[in-house]
């Protein structure tokens, strides 16, 4: 980025009687240097303790010429005393004329100094001024612009939203170097005359060189589709152009746009993620806005922004539960699995397959599972009379104590435990371990049955199904749809069919999607359905109208007219 000449030389020389004052246009804060040497090894400060060592020496020296003064008028009396007649007269004239010559001196150095303290208070204000605001377009300077901004920021932050837009010119240094600094100067010029007459009731600032910055506070949510008509305005009024030397000369603007208190509410962060939704208008081609969105953020900060939202989403139970049926081969009810579902109220649904895996990574899969459970248990009174399946990380065994969290939480509704279905999640192995063989053994006869999810997936070993007491296997959606397809999955879906009858345990074909997949699940021995094919995830109360119709009488009811496919 290229500064204009204009801001971007040598600190200006301002002229004081007396003194000497130079100030820093560039400076982040007001500063204003004042020399007072004539040696020429001039000594600078800040022109604000420069003022106050001023007024101190002022002082001083009306205090030394009064003292000089009442010196004087005292020997010259003392004098007049010890002297006899020869100065008897002569010495009191002279002590009042010396002390009434001080005097006169210290008015005079007090209206001297005076007058250069006016002088440099008029300077200072005029760069306080300068410094408050770009000489050149008229927009606030940098310091001033993230003064008011944090200010707004604050007063905002209870009510209303504060839209944060920044632009700079596109191809600013190819423009300078072409056309020159004047040329330059005027673009800026009529950039931020177009800015102001695209947003209304903004503040805008220039963060430097070609770098501008508004923000639009309301006390109403900003809409996208309003930002959207300015932005275009905008760009619109960029395309018309200026007349430089002559011609009409188009501008366009990379802009990137944040929102508070949606994105963040912090000043650093929201500059930051503007800058981040400026980079990638550049990138996408320029002359473009982008407003903010998380996936801009790099693969960690993107963790950290789902994390922390959904930390606040349990905790302000955003979180709602949707509930898939597993239908036995005459398409009868045999269970229902409980999903979570994040409906975010700014940016709209987040996929779980996006925020599962953060929450795995840290407590929160515990809280989440916690918070779907207690949801499962509110829920359960209005759904039909078949169990539950939860889904459960096996990270959560091992944090903390999830027999007594899991328990707390049943008893807390009185929810007998044998109707949740506990599916734990092959998100990665499953440890084998005789404490983890433990717990699962206590969970059982606790009351809990236990599913094996997503069987296939990752790292499923025969061996799990041999040495874990679980009472479910449910084979992963991707070995069900390919059925028939490809040999490896007939012969690996066969042979888990064999050891789950072999062990008396249950096999659910997950994401059957169509009657075609049912069929052969089917045929390969599956006797449970699970998928799209059926219904899709539906909240309690349309699994209620469904299954606890009249029509389907309460549990066991059948399924709807399209599950009915033998
Ligand atoms: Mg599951």
């Amino acid at each position: 980025m290229t500064l204009p000449a204009k801001l971007s030389g040598a600190p200006r020389r301002e002229r004081v009687p007396g003194v000497e004052c130079l100030f820093l246009p560039q400076s982040e804060s007001i500063e204003l240097y004042a020399s007072r040497s004539k040696s020429g090894h001039p000594k600078t400060e800040s022109v604000v303790g420069y003022l106050e060592g001023f007024r101190k020496e002022r002082r001083l020296l009306i205090v030394l010429f009064v003292i000089a003064g009442l010196v004087s008028l005292y020997f010259a009396g003392v004098g007049s005393k010890l002297m006899g007649s020869a100065l008897l007269h002569a010495l009191p004239p002279f002590g009042v004329a010396l002390a009434l010559f001080s005097v006169l001196i210290a008015i005079e150095v007090y209206r001297s100094m005076s007058q250069k303290l006016i002088n440099l208070y008029g300077v200072h204000a005029m760069v306080r001024h300068q410094n408050r605001v770009d000489p050149l377009t008229g927009a606030l300077s940098r310091v001033r612009f993230l003064e008011t901004y944090r200010e707004t920021l604050a007063k905002h932050s209870k009510r209303g939203s504060v839209a944060l837009v920044v632009f700079d010119v596109d191809h600013f240094k190819h423009l300078n170097d072409s056309f020159g600094h004047p040329a330059g100067d005027q673009v800026l010029e009529f950039c931020v005359q177009a800015a102001q007459s695209s947003f209304h009731d903004t503040t805008i600032g220039r963060l430097g060189g070609d770098e501008f910055a508004l923000f639009i506070a309301h006390d109403e949510e900003i809409s996208d589709s309003y930002l959207a008509s300015a932005c275009d305005a905008f760009l619109a009024k960029l395309r018309e152009g200026l007349f430089l030397s002559g011609r009409r000369f188009g501008v366009s603007a990379s802009i990137g746009i944040a929102m508070s208190p949606r994105d963040d509410t912090s000043l650093q962060v929201l500059m930051s993620y503007a800058d981040m939704a400026l980079y990638q208008s550049k990138r996408t081609g320029r002359a473009r806005w982008t407003v903010f969105a998380p996936d801009l953020l790099g693969d960690v900060r993107h963790e950290r922004f789902l994390e922390r939202e959904l930390r606040a989403a349990i905790l302000l139970k955003q979180l709602s539960v949707h509930y898939q049926p597993i239908v036995d081969q005459d398409g009868k009810l045999n269970s229902l699995e409980a999903l979570v579902r994040w409906d975010h109220p700014v940016r709209g649904r987040i996929s779980p397959d996006s925020f599962i895996p953060i929450a795995e990574k840290s407590s929160l899969i515990h809280d989440l599972g916690l918070s779907v459970l207690a949801q499962v248990c509110r829920d359960l009174p209005s759904l039909p009379d078949v169990p539950v399946n939860v889904n459960v990380s096996a990270r959560q065994f091992r944090l903390g104590d999830f027999q007594r969290d899991y328990m707390g939480v049943l008893n807390k509704y009185s929810v007998d435990a044998s109707r949740i279905v506990l599916e734990i999640t092959e998100s990665f192995s499953l440890e084998t371990s005789e404490r983890f063989i433990g717990q699962i053994t206590d969970l059982r006869e606790a009351g809990f049955r236990i599913a094996l999810d997503d069987f296939g997936l990752g790292y499923s070993e025969f061996n799990q199904l041999r040495q874990l007491p679980f009472d479910i296997i449910k084979i992963d959606k991707s070995y069900i749809q390919n059925i028939g397809l490809d040999r490896v999955t007939d012969v690996f879906v066969n042979a888990v069919v064999q050891v789950a009858v072999h062990l008396d345990r249950s096999v659910v074909a997950e994401g059957i999607e169509g009657p075609d997949d049912r069929i052969r699940a089917a045929a390969a021995g599956c006797r449970l359905f699970q998928g799209y094919h059926f219904l899709a995830p539906s909240p309690a109360a349309e699994i209620a109208r469904i299954y606890c119709s009249a029509d389907h009488g309460q549990h066991g009811c059948c399924a709807p007219g399209h599950a009915e496919v033998a």
